[in-house]
């Protein structure tokens, strides 16, 4: 089969590999129909993540048909239509049964890797290093499915991929992050970060009841889309002071909830920002935490922080003394996605929201690699790609 395959630091390119079989009476081989680019695969791609090898397949964002099942698969049958979560998970563990199912305690193969770093495991994820299972990632043709009696949502016919497929991630991810910081009446919400996990988390605290959400990015196109969806926005590339400026529209107290959707790349103008861009590339410490500091500075006093963007290793000058005597409750994490598909499945099925609209590019699998490039570099108005593996080879852009 076809897949798109992890070669070095923005290297990735379109492989013929040997097709996945079914290893466990658990597993599910899923013919894939759509796969999206995340911006967790940019950390995999700018090689921010340890534990990657040559021809690892990519992609943890998809949805398909089940074309094979293992034995012990009973809920599913053959031709079902799914949508896989990025997290494998198996339904049993004590991580399991208390629904941090991002925490799963069996899925990860190499569990002796995170625990040595960690202290402990998380579960395995698709095409995701080796240090998190080693799993092939479904931006491929056919990929298999570990313990598909937990993990994939099985959806009807009738309504399409598009309005789909980010149950798989993104629209959990900015669900969760904001339905934990449990948002009460005349919350305002400031959300870090317009990219695909922040415009969900925008929507979601619209569906969840916040009086005012407030997205902060750089990209005219991505604030646009964070307008359509409620939020307003904030340029900060056009703001001296955006502490300032959120007290300024938030009756001078700051934001109630603040919202992280950057994680460990964060963009900085300021001379801090240029340190810790030059300390990572050193590795002097892993994760530039600009956004970090500025959720806890800006975040009304007993208010609550909430990190879905991904950091994973060591930081530097983390303001610990202003989370504490601003006493902010900071929750992160990976998403316990199979905890929230089934509700969120029927907000698109209610058509309460439709995840689709952040698409901006279609393109077939043998595009894969421009549109890494694309995606990472913020070219083309690019705000999610979503790869159509079978279709034939397309130019960049088809909005
Ligand atoms: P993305 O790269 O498309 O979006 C990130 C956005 O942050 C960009 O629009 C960028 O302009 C903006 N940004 C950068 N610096 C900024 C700054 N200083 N202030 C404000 N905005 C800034 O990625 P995405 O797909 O939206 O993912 C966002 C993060 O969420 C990534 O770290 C990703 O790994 C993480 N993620 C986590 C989970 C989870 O389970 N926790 C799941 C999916 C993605
Ligand atoms: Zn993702």
């Amino acid at each position: 089969m076809r897949a798109l395959c992890w070669h070095g630091k923005r290297k990735v390119q379109v492989d013929t590999v040997p097709d996945p079989k079914i290893l466990n009476p658990r597993d599910v081989i899923i013919r894939i129909t759509s796969t999206a680019v995340c911006g967790s695969d940019l950390h995999l791609y700018n090689g921010f993540v340890k534990s990657m090898e040559e021809g690892d397949i990519l992609g943890h964002e998809f949805m398909g048909e089940v074309v094979e099942k293992g034995s012990e698969v009973k809920n599913l049958g053959m031709g079902d239509r799914v949508v896989v979560p990025f997290t494998i998970s198996c339904g049993q563990c004590p991580s399991c049964q208390k629904q941090q199912f991002s925490l799963c305690d069996n899925s990860n193969p190499n569990a002796w890797i995170p625990e040595k770093t960690y202290g402990d495991t998380t579960a395995g994820l698709f095409g995701f290093s080796h240090m998190l299972g080693g799993y092939a990632g479904g931006q491929a043709e056919y990929v298999r499915v570990p313990f598909a009696d937990v993990g994939p949502l099985k959806v009807p016919s009738g309504i399409p991929d598009e309005k789909l497929l980010f149950l798989s991630d993104i629209f959990p991810t900015g669900y969760a992050a904001v339905e934990r910081c449990n948002i009460t009446h005349g919350d305002v919400v400031a959300v870090w970060g317009c990219g695909p996990v922040g415009q969900m988390a925008i929507r979601s605290a619209g569906i969840l009841g916040a009086a005012k959400v407030i997205g902060i990015d750089r990209f005219a196109p991505r604030l646009a889309l964070a307008e359509k969806g409620g939020a307003e926005t904030i340029n900060y590339e056009e703001c001296d002071d955006l502490e300032g400026e959120l007290r300024a529209r938030t009756g001078g107290r700051g934001p109630d909830v603040c919202i992280d959707a950057v994680g460990m790349e964060a963009h900085g103008i300021t001379t801090v920002a240029k340190i810790d861009r030059a300390k990572q590339a050193l590795m002097m410490e892993t994760d530039r935490p600009y956004v970090l500091r500025q959720v806890i500075q800006c975040c009304r006093k007993g208010g609550r922080v909430s990190i879905p963007g991904v950091y994973v290793g060591l930081v530097d000058k983390f303001p610990i003394g202003t989370a504490f005597s601003k006493g902010l409750t900071l929750s992160m994490g990976q998403t316990h996605m199979q905890k929230y598909m089934r509700p969120l499945f029927d907000l698109v099925e209610a058509g309460k929201i439709d995840p689709s609209e952040i698409i901006t590019h279609r393109v077939s699998l043998e595009d894969a690699p421009d549109a890494y490039r694309v995606f990472c570099d913020k070219e083309d108005d690019a705000v999610k790609f979503v790869l159509k593996p079978g279709a034939s080879r397309s130019s960049p852009k088809q909005n």
